[in-house]
Parts: C-alpha cells; sequence; structure tokens
C-alpha cells in the first residue's frame, strides 16, 4: 500500500483513531469494555484460561428482542444467520425467544437438529445444496434454490413441491467488496435476469414458489433498504403462490465506538410501508422474514485474551508489538477485511494512567496475524492507543460474537479450539464449549503402515 492511500485510510477515521498521531490521548478517548468488567475477565483467564469466548446472555435477548419488534405489516419470522456463531446453547437461547433458523449449509442443519431446533423451523440457503438434501426437506427443512441448478435439482427430487428462490435483485450494499453480497460481483442467489429459465424449470416439474429471498449484504442505509425491498416486492409480483419474502440480514454494527449501528425500526419503516402499499395493490398481504447474524452477536461476545509478550523494533519505522495469546486463530477478521475491533488493556495488580500506542499482533507464525490492521487493508498495519501495558496484562478483543469463533483459522500453528462461556445477568459464568485437547485435534490423523516409517 502506498504512503499516500495509507494517510488518506487513516484520515476516514475518527478522532478515535486519528489520536495515534498524537501523544495527547487520554484514557477517556480510549475503547471502553462493553459488557465486561476488569473482575469478570480475570475470573474467567482463572477458571478457564485465556484465549476465552465470553457472551452474554444479557445482549444476546436484548438483541433478538430488538429484532423480534423489526416492524412488519403482515407478520413477522426472525431467522438467526447461525453461520455467524453456531454454538448450540446460543441457537437454544434464541430458539426459546422464538427465532428461528437461517442454515448455509446441510450441515448447519444438521447441527441445528441436533441441538434440538425443529427441522421446520429451519430454512436453508446455501451455496452447495448437499446431496442429503431430500433427507432435509422431508424432515420440513425449507429450501431456497440460490442458482437455476440447485432449482433443477430440487425440482427432479419433489416435483409439485414447494420452494424457495434466492435471487440477486442486482444490487448490493456491502461494507467492503468482500462483503458485497449482492449485485454483479456476488455469486450469491439467481442473476434476476434468470428469471424466464427460473419460469421454465418451475413450469417443469409444477413447483410452488412460496418464498422470495434476497439477501444483499452489510449495509444500514435505509433508502438501500427501500429499494431492495421494493425490488423484492416486484419479483415476489411474477410469483402468484409466493406468501413469504425474506429480505435477508446485514445489518451492520458497530463494533469501534465511532461506528454506527443499524437502527432497524428506521430501516424497517419503508419496508413496512411497501408491504401494505404492495397488499392494497395486489390483495396479498405477505409474510416477512429477516435473516440477522451480526446484528445478533457482533457486540454478544468478547474474547479475553492475555498479553503474553512485548517486542520493539528501532528506528523512524519502529514500534512497539503487543503478543496476544490469540489472533487469527480465534478472530480473523481484521486479517481477513482489515475489520477494527475495540481492544481494551487491562492492568492486572497495578493502576494505570498512563496511555501508550501499539501494534497489535496474534500468535501465529504469519505476517498477517495482526488485530491493529489499517481498515480496508488488512496487510498494512496500524497504531492503536491503549492503556499502558505490561506481559501478563489481559487484552479483551470486542466486538467477538459474529464470525470469530465460527471463522478462525483454528488449530493453525496447532494452537487448540478456545473455549466459550456464557455470563449471565448475576455474572456467573457457564462453560458452552469446553477448550480443545491435543488428542482432539489429532483424532482424525490415520497412521501409516509401521513399514512406511
Ligand atoms: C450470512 C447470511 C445472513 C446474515 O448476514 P449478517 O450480515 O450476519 O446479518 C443472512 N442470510 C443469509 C442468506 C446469509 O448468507
Amino acid at each position: 500500500m502506498s504512503t499516500k492511500t495509507r494517510v488518506d485510510a487513516r484520515r476516514s477515521q475518527t478522532a478515535a483513531v486519528a489520536a495515534t498521531d498524537s501523544s495527547s490521548t487520554t484514557k477517556e478517548d480510549l475503547e471502553q469494555l462493553n459488557f465486561l468488567t476488569p473482575d469478570i475477565a480475570e475470573a474467567v483467564r482463572e477458571q478457564f484460561t485465556t484465549p476465552a469466548y465470553v457472551y452474554s446472555l444479557e445482549v444476546l435477548e436484548r438483541q433478538a428482542q430488538t429484532a423480534l419488534s423489526f416492524p412488519s405489516a403482515y407478520g413477522l419470522t426472525v431467522r438467526y444467520a447461525m453461520k455467524s456463531s453456531p454454538n448450540a446453547a446460543i441457537l437454544k437461547i434464541f430458539n426459546k425467544l422464538g427465532l428461528h433458523i437461517d442454515a448455509s449449509s446441510g450441515y448447519e442443519v444438521r447441527r441445528a437438529v441436533a441441538a434440538g431446533i425443529p427441522a421446520e423451523n429451519i430454512s436453508l440457503s446455501s451455496q452447495e445444496l448437499p446431496d442429503f438434501f431430500p433427507e432435509l426437506v422431508n424432515m420440513g427443512t425449507k429450501i431456497n434454490a440460490c442458482s437455476v441448478q440447485q432449482l433443477e435439482l430440487f425440482g427432479a427430487e419433489f416435483p409439485g413441491g414447494e420452494v424457495g428462490l434466492r435471487i440477486n435483485p442486482g444490487l448490493g450494499s456491502g461494507g467492503t467488496g468482500k462483503t458485497n453480497v449482492g449485485g454483479p460481483s456476488s455469486s450469491f442467489g439467481i442473476w434476476y435476469e434468470l428469471l424466464p429459465k427460473v419460469k421454465e424449470i418451475v413450469a417443469k416439474y409444477n413447483l410452488k414458489v412460496v418464498r422470495v429471498h434476497t439477501h444483499i449484504g452489510s449495509g444500514s442505509d435505509p433508502e438501500i433498504w427501500q429499494r431492495v425491498s421494493s425490488m423484492s416486492l416486484d419479483l415476489c409480483r411474477d410469483f402468484q403462490d409466493c406468501v413469504t419474502l425474506n429480505l435477508g440480514g446485514g445489518y451492520k454494527v458497530g463494533r469501534m465506538s465511532y461506528e454506527k449501528s443499524t437502527e432497524l425500526a428506521v430501516v424497517g419503516k419503508p419496508v413496512q410501508e411497501a408491504f401494505e402499499n404492495f397488499a392494497a395493490e395486489t390483495g396479498r398481504k405477505l409474510h416477512l422474514e429477516i435473516e440477522p447474524g451480526t446484528f445478533l452477536l457482533a457486540n454478544s461476545c468478547s474474547l479475553v485474551t492475555t498479553v503474553q509478550d512485548m517486542v520493539t523494533t528501532g528506528g523512524p519505522e519502529g514500534h512497539t508489538f503487543l503478543k496476544l495469546d490469540s489472533g487469527m486463530t480465534e478472530v480473523l477478521r481484521p486479517s481477513l477485511y482489515g475489520a477494527q475491533h475495540p481492544l481494551v488493556t487491562i492492568p492486572t495488580g497495578r493502576e494505570e494512567t498512563e496511555t501508550a500506542s501499539y501494534v497489535v499482533v496474534g500468535h501465529c507464525c504469519e505476517s498477517g496475524d495482526l488485530l491493529t490492521p489499517t481498515p480496508d487493508d488488512p496487510e498494512a498495519l496500524m497504531e492503536r492507543p491503549l492503556t499502558k501495558t505490561e506481559v501478563g496484562d489481559l487484552c479483551v478483543v470486542e466486538g467477538s460474537g459474529a464470525y470469530c469463533s465460527s471463522m478462525s483459522t483454528k488449530n493453525y500453528n496447532s494452537f487448540p479450539e478456545a473455549p466459550e462461556v456464557l455470563v449471565d445477568r448475576q455474572g456467573s459464568l457457564h462453560l458452552i464449549r469446553q477448550k480443545q485437547t491435543l488428542e482432539q485435534q489429532l483424532q482424525n490423523e490415520v497412521a501409516l503402515p509401521p513399514d512406511f516409517v
């Protein structure tokens, strides 16, 4: 990355990050703990070792309730996009609150069923339709065909059956190029211009298209939601059997204090009106589905880590590096997207009033294992002002609930999968996934016959 782009990338940040360049940063300017307290974080380390994911029951329930109050004209189903964090405890908590499930693979469907989720509460929108999809359909799981081939496979197996269509309406609203899941550069869903082909297949197998699904990506702009909902409603016009419109997920959530979160009541209002207008015009009162993952999980989990080493490099280009006992093995998003996660250092056994700027890295032998990348350039590092830190202090990586535990370079360098813990309203800690053992990492390896080695 050129120096110029790096400077521009920096300028695009607000004061909180720009403060990196000044020596006047005070503790008040720093990112704060979300739901943890220093005492609870220390208790997590003592009981479960670090790194450990800690999920807040209170935040999970609050986000679920907010999602359930998304404005809707004629009924709403909220599906939890379980790929964001699929632990059975989380699935059960949401199931109890009345959420259904969006699964992204046949294996996720099986995993949700194993957690006790009724199969008919699960819908599958998958890049790869598994060989065993008929078994899932026979259990009651709903399928959204995400390509022409998937629709053909479904029709051949279930002529006369009910199916959903995931359509790429030609519009996207991604946070970065990599998170854009609508528009011509996205492979997700059936390109809207292929609808004549879709109708041919529907007619050939006498299918009933009962759901239309459009998930266009991580946006928080009400105007985009208005446009996509009216385009999606237009698609429902083409399918007389359609009773449900699913608008997917993609509600952007601020992790850093300067980032904005989507207000569901605001983005949902024009959607509700569009449904009402559609009903006035066609007489069809469509049911609304939404599928948030990030919205439910992003700030529902904090990763507790330990600063296990510090190194410095010299010269004007030099930095002080904090090395955590974690990194891309638990939180890959910074390396993958240049995503910014709040980092909060907690001095143990002493008061600390000073701040200092650090580059924070993970424990893998991999230069991309970086917790403080430049936004949108995962490979360029950036210093972050933090409470002055020593080896042995805690460092909490906030915003670690969505696409962290579920999407990491687990077992790289043979580091074990980290434990997951749930903290309840009383501050009590409940283990919901054990730390992996070495035996578990090795269990699928098969030894060669002795004459080879
Ligand atoms: C990933 C995904 C979601 C959830 O997206 P978020 O950005 O986490 O809200 C919803 N629906 C589908 C089909 C998805 O693939």
